[in-house]
C-alpha cells in the first residue's frame, strides 16, 4: 500500500529525456516518487491510500521561484509608476526599515499562501533582516509545507552601488552582528523541516558590503555547504560601481571575491558582456531572471537568449510584489518568452520548453536541489502540481507543454503536493488559514505606510 497514486493525467516530466505522457501515472510513497510512466504500466501495480483520477489535468513538477522577497509582499500595488531607485529609496526601504516583526510575518505568510495557490512549491527568499523576526518567518515556511532557501542579509556598509548611505537606517546592521546571526541561523535551522529548509547567506548588493565581508560570505558558505544569493548587475550603476572602485566588470569583480560557482545565484543579471557570460557558464553560476520586474521598471533586458546558448543556468523569479505585482510563475514563464522574442525579433526562441525548464529543473539547480526536485522521476521527492485544463481557455488541447506556457495562469492550479504531502487540494490550502491571512494583511496595510511616512500612489483620484 503506497500513499498516493495519480493516474489518467497528461504528464510533463521535465526529465533528462523531456518525456511527456498523454495518459500518465505517478506512484508516491513516503514523500518520494516510487514509479512513473503510462497509466497502463503503472496504475495496476499499486494500491494507494489516496487515488487521484486526474483526467483532464496536467501533472508537472512544482514551480520554483529563484528570487523573491518574503518581506515585500505587503508592498503590492503601492507604487506602480515609479523609477527603480526612487522606489527603493523612498518606498521599499523605508517601509521595510520600519517593519515590526508582526508586519514581516504577515507579509511572509501572504507570500507563502500566494505561492502555493499559484503552483510554486519551492523558493529562494533573498535577505532577511533581524527586525523581521527571522525564526518566526522560517517556522511559518516550515508550517506551510513549502520547500525554501531562506537567506540572511549580511552587510557592513550602508550604501547601494556608488550611492553611499542610500539604505534606510532601519535596515542597517553591523558586519559583526549580521555575520553572527547568519551563523546562528545556519546552525539552528539549516536542514530542518525534513530537509525542506536551507539557510543561505545573502550579501547586500555592491556598495553594501566591503571586500572582506564578501570574502567572508564565500568562505563561510562553503564551510557550511549553504548557498549564496545576491542582486548582481541589476542596474547600470552596479557596473559603474565595480568599474570605478575596482576596475572590473561585475562578474570579474565576483571572481576576484570567490563569488562564482554552482552555489551562487545572482538575481537579475542584466548588464553582462560576452566575457562575463562566458565566465558565468564556465563556473556554473546561476541567474534568477525576473522578466516582469525588469520590464515594469525598465531596468534593462537581460541577455537571456545569449546566456542560454552559452550554457548559463537560468531560473525564474518574481522579485518583490511592489515591482511585479504577483508571484505567479506562469505569468513569469510567458513574459520571459514574450520579452525576448520581441526584443530579438525572433518568433522561434526562446519557447515553452525553455520557459518550463527555467521554472522547474533550472530553479532546482539554482537551489542546489537538482538531485531531489525539479523534475518528475523515480527516486525524487514528490513536489508536483495538478493544472486543471478542463476550462475554455485551454480547449482544444493538442500539446500540454504549449498550454502550460501560453494559456495557463496560477489560478488554474488545482492541487499542490510537496514532499509527498497534499498542501493544496481543489484550491483549498490545507496548511494555512487563507481568510485569516487575507484579513491580517488588510488590517495592517495602512499602519505599515503610516509608520514609514509613505502614502500609496493612486493612478486616478479615489473618492
Ligand atoms: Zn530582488
Amino acid at each position: 500500500m503506497i500513499d498516493i497514486l495519480i493516474k489518467n493525467c497528461m504528464l510533463i516530466t521535465v526529465n533528462s529525456k523531456r518525456e511527456v505522457y498523454h495518459d500518465g501515472a505517478i506512484a508516491i510513497d513516503q514523500g518520494k516518487i516510487v514509479d512513473i510512466g503510462s497509466t497502463a504500466d503503472v496504475a495496476p501495480k499499486y494500491e494507494a491510500r489516496t487515488v487521484i483520477d486526474a483526467k483532464g489535468f496536467v501533472v508537472m513538477p512544482g514551480l520554483i521561484n529563484a528570487h523573491m522577497h518574503l518581506p515585500q509582499v505587503m508592498m503590492r500595488g503601492l507604487y506602480d509608476n515609479i523609477e527603480a531607485m526612487d522606489k527603493l529609496k523612498n518606498y521599499t526601504w523605508p517601509i521595510q526599515g520600519c517593519y515590526t516583526e508582526e508586519d514581516a510575518l504577515v507579509s511572509a505568510k501572504l507570500g507563502l499562501l500566494e505561492m502555493i495557490k499559484s503552483g510554486t512549491t519551492a523558493f529562494i527568499s533573498t535577505g532577511l533582516h533581524p527586525r523581521y523576526g527571522i525564526p518566526a518567518v522560517i517556522q511559518a515556511t516550515i508550517d506551510s509545507g513549502m520547500r525554501a532557501a531562506i537567506s540572511k542579509y549580511v552587510m557592513d556598509l550602508g550604501g547601494y552601488a556608488l550611492d553611499n548611505g542610500a539604505l534606510h537606517k532601519g535596515m542597517h546592521e553591523t558586519g559583526e552582528a549580521s555575520k553572527k546571526q547568519a551563523l546562528e541561523l545556519i546552525e539552528e535551522w539549516n536542514g530542518c523541516g525534513n530537509g525542506r529548509i536551507q539557510i543561505w547567506i545573502s550579501p547586500r548588493s555592491v556598495g553594501g558590503c566591503s571586500v572582506d565581508l564578501f570574502r567572508w560570505v564565500c568562505e563561510t558558505a562553503r564551510e557550511h555547504q549553504v548557498g549564496i544569493t545576491t542582486h548582481w548587475s541589476e542596474v547600470q550603476n552596479n557596473v559603474d560601481y565595480t568599474m570605478d572602485s575596482f576596475g572590473l566588470r561585475p562578474v570579474f569583480f565576483a571572481k576576484s571575491l570567490g563569488l562564482l560557482g554552482p552555489d551562487v545565484t545572482f538575481a537579475h543579471g542584466i548588464y553582462f558582456d560576452d566575457a562575463e557570460i562566458d565566465l558565468l557558464a564556465k563556473t556554473g553560476t546561476n541567474i534568477a531572471h525576473c522578466p516582469i520586474c525588469n520590464s515594469k521598471l525598465a531596468m534593462g533586458v537581460a541577455r537571456v537568449p545569449e546566456m542560454l546558448k552559452a550554457g548559463v543556468n537560468i531560473s525564474l523569479g518574481n522579485d518583490g510584489m511592489g515591482v511585479n505585482n504577483t508571484a505567479d510563475l506562469f505569468r513569469e514563464m510567458r513574459s520571459m518568452v514574450l520579452l525576448h522574442r520581441a526584443v530579438q525579433n525572433n518568433p522561434l526562441f526562446p519557447g515553452s520548453a525553455e520557459a518550463i525548464e527555467m521554472a522547474t529543473r533550472n530553479g532546482a539547480r539554482a537551489m542546489m536541489m537538482q538531485d531531489r526536485v525539479g523534475s518528475l522521476e523515480k527516486g525524487k521527492q514528490a513536489d508536483l502540481i495538478l493544472v486543471d485544463l478542463k476550462q475554455p481557455h485551454f480547449v482544444p488541447i493538442h500539446d500540454p507543454v504549449s498550454e502550460v506556457v501560453w494559456a495557463a495562469n496560477g489560478n488554474d492550479v488545482d492541487t499542490v503536493i510537496i514532499d509527498g504531502k497534499i498542501v493544496m487540494w481543489h484550491r483549498t490550502v490545507l496548511t494555512m488559514d487563507e481568510d485569516a491571512i487575507l484579513g491580517e494583511a488588510e488590517a495592517i496595510k495602512d499602519k505599515i505606510l503610516k509608520q514609514a511616512g509613505v502614502k500609496a500612489q493612486h493612478i486616478w483620484a479615489i473618492r
